[in-house]
This record gives structure tokens, C-alpha cells and sequence, in this order.
């Protein structure tokens, strides 16, 4: 079983992680990868970040373009997505983990979790307005 042991931390695309402002892509990984004496092959990247999850380094979403997107666990990051104009606004907060709020030994039901996502898909501000100035 894979530990997060088995991973040191000089692990070179999971510092590229660490190091980057906000998600990145496999391919963008690759590419930031080739610029590093750590170059390897797109399949790799995606067999490293595979590992990176199993070991609960690493999670995963999928953005509405379906690409996946990969941050390092421990920051705990939610979006805001409007479906119109494709404005992403961060979440101020995690209801998931946040202590108390979040999920319960019962409902887990003895399931050991490693990462979450959660996404709110909808209308932004700015389209809602545009919507009621466009019924008028
Ligand atoms: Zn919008
Ligand atoms: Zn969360």
C-alpha cells in the first residue's frame, strides 16, 4: 500500500505543486517538468500524480472543460464557477473539513479518506445582472 512515506518530499512534481499559485494540468506539469533537470514523459507525469493521490499527496478536480487540475492536499481549495461567463471565484472557507462541520466518523463509515472536491456550478453577480437587464 502506498504511504505517504514512500514519497519524499523532493519529489520533483510535487514541489512543482507546491511552488505553483494555483492548479496545474498534467501537460502543464510536463511542460514545467522540461525546464528542470527532472524532463520526463507525459505518461509518467500522469503515473507520478496517480501515486501523488494514492498516497493522499495530491488531489484532483476536474475543471467544466473536463481537464483535471491537481494542488497539493493540504491546500483546501473550492470553487465558485459560473456557467456563463466561466468566472472562477475561490470559496472562503470548507465546510467539508472544517472541524465539527465536517464529515463524521459515522458517515464515513469506516472509509479513509485522502482528498475532497467540491464545486458550486451557477450564475455569477455580473451575468444575473445582465440576465434582469436583458429581460426588461
Ligand atoms: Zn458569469
Ligand atoms: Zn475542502
Amino acid at each position: 500500500m502506498a504511504s505517504a512515506t514512500s514519497f519524499p518530499r523532493q519529489q520533483p512534481l510535487l514541489q512543482l505543486l507546491q511552488q505553483a499559485d494555483g492548479e496545474l494540468s498534467a501537460q502543464e506539469l510536463h511542460q514545467r517538468l522540461r525546464a528542470t533537470r527532472h524532463s520526463t514523459g507525459l505518461a509518467t507525469v500522469y503515473r507520478v500524480l496517480k501515486q501523488l493521490q494514492q498516497a493522499g499527496l495530491v488531489r484532483c478536480r476536474k475543471l467544466p472543460s473536463g481537464e483535471a487540475v491537481y494542488a497539493p492536499v493540504d491546500r483546501d481549495e473550492h470553487h465558485l464557477t459560473c456557467v456563463q461567463c466561466g468566472l472562477i471565484q475561490a470559496l472562503p472557507l470548507c465546510r467539508i473539513s472544517s472541524g465539527s462541520l465536517g464529515l463524521g466518523a459515522v458517515l464515513l463509515q469506516g472509509f479513509r479518506p485522502l482528498f475532497h472536491t467540491f464545486e458550486i456550478h451557477g450564475l455569477c453577480r455580473r451575468c444575473q445582472q445582465h440576465e434582469i437587464a436583458g429581460n426588461e
